[in-house]
Parts: C-alpha cells; sequence; structure tokens
C-alpha cells in the first residue's frame, strides 16, 4: 500500500514538482551518462530523483524533513542506486562526493543562497550543476556588470562557473504553487578558475567588503577589511580603479587585480 504524502510544509521551502515535463527537461539538461553520481538537495517526494537514479550510476540524495524521508524509504528506498540521507545539506560532508559529481536539485528556494555559497566552496568535486532557483537568484548568478542583480552571488558563481539561464518554470508546475517566479540555471564548473588571483581567500573576502554598503563608493566601503585610507587608495590606484566606483561596476577581472593589490598593502602593512 502506498503510504500517505506527508503535508507539504512551506517552512521547508517545499513546492514539489508535479509536471513531468519539466522534470524531463530537468534531466535532459544535466546529460548524465550512466557512469555519473548525482547529488540531490531535498528529494521532496522523489519524483526528480526518480528520473535520476533511472540515468545515473548512484544518486546520492540528503533531506531535511524527517517525515519525507520515511516516506521516501517507503516508497523508492529501494532503489538499488539510491544512497537516502537525512539531514540538513548546509552540514553535509561534500568531500565524500565522487570527483565529477553532477548536481541536480529543485532547491529549497528560504535557503538557496547560503547552499550556492556551499555548493561553490565544494566546486573541486563537482563538475556540472542543474538547479531550479528562484527567478530572481537565478538571475543575480549570471548578471553583467552595471546591472542591479550584479552582485557578491554573481562575481564568485562566474569566478568558479560558465552559468547560463535555462529556462523559467510556470508556478502552475508545483504544488503548493510558490508565490515567485523560478527558473533553473545551469552552471558548468570551470577546472581552471576564470582569473587567476593569488590568494582565494582574499578575492572572497575582497567581493564581500565591495558589495557590504552598495550605495557607498569602493574606497569607502573597503574601509572595513582593516586597512587605512591611504593603504585603500594606493591598491585602488596599483590595480588603476577610480575610488569613486561603485562595486557593481567592476568586472570580474578588476576584482581579481584589486583583491590582489589589497592583499599585497595587508601584507606590507602586516595584516594578511
Ligand atoms: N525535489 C523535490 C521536487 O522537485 O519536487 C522537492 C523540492 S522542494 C522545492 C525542496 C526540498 O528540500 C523539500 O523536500 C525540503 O524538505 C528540502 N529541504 C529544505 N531545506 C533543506 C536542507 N537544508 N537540506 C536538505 N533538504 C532540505
Amino acid at each position: 500500500m502506498t503510504p500517505a504524502l506527508p503535508p507539504a510544509r512551506k517552512r521547508l521551502g517545499q513546492h514539489f514538482l508535479v509536471d513531468p515535463n519539466i522534470v524531463r527537461k530537468i534531466v535532459t539538461l544535466a546529460e548524465l551518462r550512466p557512469d555519473e553520481t548525482v547529488f540531490e538537495i531535498g528529494p521532496g517526494r522523489g519524483i526528480l530523483t526518480r528520473a535520476l537514479c533511472a540515468e545515473a550510476k548512484q544518486v546520492v540524495a540528503v533531506e531535511l524533513d524527517v517525515q519525507l524521508g520515511e516516506y521516501l524509504r517507503e516508497t523508492i528506498g529501494d532503489c538499488p542506486n539510491l544512497d537516502l540521507r537525512l539531514g540538513d545539506a548546509l552540514e553535509f560532508p561534500y568531500e565524500e562526493l565522487p570527483e565529477g559529481t553532477v548536481v541536480v536539485a529543485n532547491l529549497p528556494y528560504y535557503v538557496s543562497t547560503p547552499l550556492l555559497f556551499k555548493l561553490l566552496e565544494a566546486r573541486q568535486k563537482i563538475d556540472r550543476m542543474v538547479l531550479m532557483l528562484q527567478t530572481e537568484v537565478a538571475r543575480r548568478l549570471v548578471a553583467q556588470p552595471g546591472t542591479e542583480d550584479y552582485g557578491i552571488l554573481s562575481v564568485l558563481t562566474q569566478y568558479a562557473a560558465a552559468a547560463k539561464l535555462a529556462f523559467t518554470v510556470s508556478a502552475n508546475c508545483f504544488r503548493p504553487r510558490p508565490d515567485v517566479g523560478s527558473s533553473v540555471v545551469s552552471l558548468a564548473l570551470r577546472r581552471q578558475p576564470a582569473l587567476v588571483v593569488q590568494d582565494e581567500a582574499w578575492f572572497v573576502r575582497t567581493v564581500r567588503a565591495s558589495f557590504a554598503h552598495r550605495r557607498k563608493t569602493l574606497a569607502n566601503s573597503l574601509r572595513d577589511e582593516g586597512l587605512t585610507a591611504e593603504q585603500i587608495a594606493l591598491a585602488l590606484a596599483r590595480a588603476e580603479i577610480v575610488p569613486s566606483r561603485r562595486a557593481e561596476t567592476l568586472s570580474i577581472g578588476e576584482f581579481a587585480t584589486l583583491s590582489d593589490a589589497l592583499r599585497s598593502a595587508a601584507v606590507d602593512k602586516g595584516t594578511a
């Protein structure tokens, strides 16, 4: 007998896909080979999981909701290539994944940004990702300098991956219907980053500090990094960036040059 469906918990971002065409489009976009491992965040009621298990060698799926975990065990738990884990994807030991893992997920929107940062951190293990996201977040991933959507997520994503907006998905394809738009993006992780930086930690720090106060000029935003106004001015001059510019106007290349220059300024001062 099929077990009763646990009620949807919106608090956990539970908007389940109910349209098999969208599931097919997502799986097609992932271009899975039979020797590949898939990592799925939030298998939910298993509609995508089932399709992934049919294409991949193994599917590692992590679900936070205990009741859904029990439901999945009873419905698709006997799938021989499914490795179902109960827990928080933010706490998952990503180092355990095999190299070349493909991430495919309809992400819980309430936690999608921290999950994206986690996945980018774990990118050594990941070959590519196909992700359903809130459209607003999807746009940020692919945004170009000088646009409102361009920010930390755009720079750190595009540094690590070639990102493409694949297609939008109607709210009618989910139950319950989400109040926001949904889009699927594909991310091909770069084996080598788009640009060379001396120190990635400094690059991330520079990008975060630059965007911390969007309305301020770069010279003012960077003050929080513990450098003096003179050191910031010197680093901006070395990077050939006018101090009155704002973070949203800088290309990823300019962030890379600036991060190297700031790091040198901090090393000179002994604070790196
Ligand atoms: N994959 C299913 C589908 O497409 O129908 C469900 C997608 S639903 C948008 C998001 C799923 O992520 C839910 O099952 C929810 O319980 C789960 N979830 C929420 N927060 C999570 C977390 N921190 N770690 C793992 N799963 C989580």
